[in-house]
């Protein structure tokens, strides 16, 4: 079982304007989450790690200087990767692999994006065969990154809400936890889905109020199946029949990472 990563190629990497050193997976020791800085991210899919590529190409870098961005709808995004050297903190670019959660100033990282950041953790681990450390930038550099609602998740030890994480299996599937000072209107534009939707789906009413903690499902809906085959990925069967593999996700509640498993029947949206 592995995540699912939107490739270099995929969101429109440039190509490293010099190729980043290799660093064996036998060096890295740990997992720093950092954030967008102290401004709201509004951007969404693969403008995120364009975005933040060009930003990185300013500095003179060779490119993207994470890791791995993670997006609100729980997309990961491939920076640096497994094997090249980071640009995300002083001292710790080859022991530490940099994480990016795409919120800025006092957003709220969404379910997805913790599942799926600490699903990554994991691969993180598996690969390296070791528990890596979990932090905050602000462990290795002196910066408020990752703001303070990710350093708190990153202090808890980085809880997988409702579960989740890698085992595909949680009741977080296709939902959304509402948070302090949500609105159906931030959450549909959050998660690139219409808040008329979210609203219908869960027979919300004008005027639309949300408790705390309350639990959305999120809409889907279906016509045609597909099976899945060994070998596929949510993002090989969106390519094969020209629908957009996140739509996939959605419609059959698959939260990120994006666990499939042959056999599996699938509703088209
Ligand atoms: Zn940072």
């Amino acid at each position: 079982m592995s995540v699912n990563i939107i490739s270099r190629s995929q969101w429109g990497a440039r190509a490293w304007t010099s190729a980043p050193a290799n660093v064996p997976l036998s060096e890295r020791t740990e997992y720093f989450i950092h954030y967008d800085g102290g401004t709201p991210v509004s951007r969404t899919g693969n403008a995120i790690p364009r975005a933040i590529e060009s930003e990185h190409l300013g500095n003179g870098w060779s490119g993207i200087g994470y890791h791995f961005v993670v997006d609100q709808a729980g997309n990961i995004y491939e920076g640096r990767g497994w094997s090249y050297q980071g640009a995300h903190c002083p001292n710790h670019n080859r022991s530490g692999i940099g994480v990016q959660i795409a919120i800025g100033g006092d957003q709220a990282p969404t379910d997805a994006a913790l599942r799926s950041a600490r699903a990554l953790y994991d691969e993180a681990c598996a690969r390296t065969g070791r528990r890596l450390a979990m932090r905050g930038h602000r462990d290795g550099f002196a910066t408020e990154c990752p703001g303070r609602r990710l350093y708190a998740w990153v202090q808890a030890g980085m809880p997988a809400p409702g579960g989740g994480g890698n085992d595909g299996g949680s009741p977080g599937g296709g939902t959304y936890t509402v948070q302090r000072g949500d609105t159906l209107s931030e959450i549909g534009e959050k998660l690139g889905i219409s808040w008329q939707k979210i609203a219908e789906t869960n027979g919300i009413r004008s005027p639309y109020v949300l408790q705390i903690g309350q639990v959305l499902r999120l809409p889907g809906s279906g016509s045609g199946t597909y099976t899945v085959r060994s070998g596929d990925s949510l993002s090989v069967i969106g390519a094969r029949l020209g629908i957009s593999w996140q739509r996939i996700a959605s419609a059959n509640g698959i939260p990120a990472p994006y666990v499939i498993q042959p056999g599996q029947v699938l509703r088209l949206p």
